[in-house]
This record gives C-alpha cells, sequence and structure tokens, in this order.
C-alpha cells in the first residue's frame, strides 16, 4: 500500500473512534536523545499537532520495517516543559469546574516520566513539570476568584510499592488512607513535596532505583462553597509518576527483583484494563485487580478526565519497548488501528 493511502486510512479510523470515546487522551512526549552515550538514536517522525507519529524499526526487516501510532498530540525532543503545560491546563482546571482529573505517565525506565510530571529540580522554576505548575496555577485561580467562591485544598502524597500503599506525608506506615494537608500556597505544596521526596528516600538503598519500580500518586483535593448561594463543587486532581514499564525477562531476576517486576506488571495492566474499559464505555470496569486502581477508583469514570503521557526514549536499543508503550497507549486509549497502522 502506499504511505498516503494509509495515513489517510489512519486518520479516518482515528476520527471515528474518537468520536466514541469519553474523557480520555493521550499525549506522546519523545524525550531528547542525550550525546555522549555512545548510542544510536532511534528514527521517529513525527506531526505534533496531528499526534502522528512513525517509527523506524532500526533492523528493518520483516513486513513491520514502520510503525504508525495516532494520539491527541506528540511533544518532541525540543519541546519545553511550559509548552506540554499550555496544552495540560485547561483539563487542569476543570477541577474546579468540578471535574475529577487524572494524569498519568507511563513508559519504560528513563524515558523521561519524573522530567514530565516534576521536571529535573525543584528548584528551578523554568524546568518544573506538570505537578508544581498545576499547583501553581490552581492558587492563582482560587485566589484571584475569593470574592466570589471559597476554595479550600488538602494535599495527599502516596507511594504504591510491592501492592502496598505507603503514606509519604507520615509515618504511620500501610495505611487504608493517606493523610490530608490543608496547603494555602505554592510554597506550603513544595514544603510538603520535599517531604514527601524525603521520605521516598528512605529504606531505599538508592532513591532512582526504587522510585523506578514504584509509583507515586500526588493527589490534590478541592472544594469551592459559592459565597452568595453556599452550593459546594468538589473536584480533584491526580498526578502520578508510574512505575518502569520495561519487561523484565524472568530468566534473569529471582527475588525480590522477580516478585517487583511482577507487582508492576499486574498493576499496569490492570490500569490498562480500567482505562481501557472505560474508554470503550463498558458496564464493567475492573477496578479491584491492583491496589493502583483501587486507590484511583473514584477519580477514573464518571465525572472524570483522563490524561496519559506516553514517554519515548530514542534510543535505538529501547526500539522494543518504544513499540510496547506505543502499543499499550494505542490500546488504553481505545484507538487501535490494527492493521492499517503499519506500512511498507
Ligand atoms: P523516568 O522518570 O522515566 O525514569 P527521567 O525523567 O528520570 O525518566 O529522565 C531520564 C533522564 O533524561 C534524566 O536525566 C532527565 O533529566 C532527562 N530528560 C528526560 N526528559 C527530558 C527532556 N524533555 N528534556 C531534557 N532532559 C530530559
Amino acid at each position: 500500500k502506499n504511505y498516503q493511502v494509509v495515513v489517510e486510512e489512519n486518520r479516518r479510523l482515528y476520527n471515528e473512534v474518537q468520536e466514541l470515546k469519553g474523557n480520555i487522551r493521550v499525549y506522546c512526549r519523545i524525550r531528547p536523545f542525550l550525546k555522549g552515550q555512545n548510542k544510536k538514536e532511534t528514527s521517529i517522525e513525527y506531526t505534533g499537532e496531528n499526534g502522528e507519529l512513525v517509527v523506524a524499526n532500526p533492523l528493518k526487516q520483516g513486513k513491520d520495517t514502520h510503525r504508525f501510532f495516532k494520539f491527541n498530540k506528540v511533544f518532541g525532543p525540543s519541546s519545553t516543559q511550559e509548552e506540554v503545560f499550555l496544552d495540560t491546563q485547561p483539563l487542569i482546571r476543570s477541577l474546579l469546574d468540578g471535574y475529577n482529573v487524572c494524569i498519568f505517565a507511563y513508559g519504560q525506565t528513563g524515558s523521561g516520566k519524573t522530567y514530565t510530571m516534576s521536571g529535573p529540580s525543584i528548584n528551578s522554576e523554568e524546568h518544573w513539570g506538570v505537578n508544581y505548575r498545576a499547583l501553581n496555577d490552581l492558587f492563582h485561580l482560587t485566589q484571584s476568584s475569593q470574592n466570589t467562591v471559597m476554595y479550600e485544598v488538602g494535599v495527599q502524597m502516596v507511594e504504591i510499592y510491592n501492592e502496598q500503599v505507603r503514606d509519604l506525608l507520615s509515618d504511620d506506615g500501610p495505611i487504608p488512607d493517606a493523610s490530608m494537608h490543608c496547603v494555602r500556597s505554592t510554597d506550603d505544596v513544595l514544603e510538603l513535596m520535599n517531604i514527601g521526596l524525603m521520605n521516598r528516600a528512605v529504606g531505599a538503598t538508592a532513591l532512582n532505583e526504587k522510585s523506578s519500580r514504584s509509583h507515586s500518586v500526588l493527589s490534590v483535593h478541592v472544594r469551592g462553597v459559592d459565597v452568595k448561594t453556599d452550593s459546594e463543587l468538589r473536584g480533584s486532581l491526580h498526578l502520578v509518576d508510574l512505575a518502569g514499564s520495561e519487561r523484565i525477562d524472568r530468566s534473569e531476576v529471582t527475588g525480590d527483583r522477580l516478585k517487583e517486576a511482577q507487582h508492576i506488571n499486574k498493576s499496569l495492566s490492570a490500569l490498562g484494563d480500567v482505562i481501557f474499559a472505560l474508554a470503550h464505555k463498558n458496564p464493567h470496569v475492573p477496578y479491584r485487580n491492583s491496589k493502583l486502581t483501587q486507590v484511583l477508583q473514584n477519580s477514573l469514570g464518571g465525572q472524570a478526565k483522563t490524561l496519559m503521557f506516553v514517554q519515548i526514549n530514542p534510543d535505538e536499543d529501547s526500539y522494543a519497548e518504544t513499540v510496547s508503550t506505543l502499543k499499550f497507549a494505542e490500546r488504553v486509549s481505545g484507538v487501535e488501528l490494527g492493521a492499517a497502522r503499519s506500512y511498507k
């Protein structure tokens, strides 16, 4: 088939499915190629606004020499934190209209999940990720409307590791409900997030090692009361940095490492199943299959908006993981393009 025909076919299919879907969006972000690593770069072509992406198989064998994907948007390697936030901001703001908003970062370890959600450093405002920007924006909005609506904002921060939920803002060990902390400014939040990050490091031999194998969830709950009518509106925002999605070779790991890998697999596929069921408006949504989906149960589905950042590592040796990440995203978004996806 000629490329243009396939692309047209994909667009038509995509638009059809898009109309059926609920409030689920997928943004793909390609991490910059980090130079000086003695690696080769995968050939990835994309059109940002259209969300189209073509990945070339470095081995160039078989019939899948190229794979075609389509998402709501693709952010290339030179996109800035600010640009990414601009396209996320309207979604986040809908929490003040009473929506539950969930934002996930999915991808293999090293693909830029933490960069997108938090940024490389808490101290560099220019590089702040989605979570700090979101809270900053939220406080601006709540303060500018304080004559009409009184807002209360509460924050929770948990880590899910080996199917156990740990409160990062209190020392109470495994818990049924995470502690809620009232915040009034971005500085309050920064302080809490610092505490959370420190607690996350406790007990981990190397922070990066462990944080890539646990999910972290920052939850923001807002209650707004209209000063004239006394009517109340509640919304929530969950910002989720997921564990690395890379598959572990079972023959190479044993013991704790194998257990971790199995827990991660289980929870990521449970998340995929839940979002898939929601995107397809299935009557049964399987929330009970993992701690992650249980924690987020009230925030996925119903009056909820979901955004998934699928993070791509551009190194050629990550090609297999890249395709598996993109397929996961394609499946959860409810837009599986099937045969039309790949072309010669
Ligand atoms: P993950 O959370 O998926 O394991 P990280 O966010 O830690 O990945 O990113 C891996 C490395 O790549 C880090 O050094 C990070 O600073 C860098 N990085 C990721 N995304 C970007 C980006 N968009 N621009 C610049 N550097 C990035």
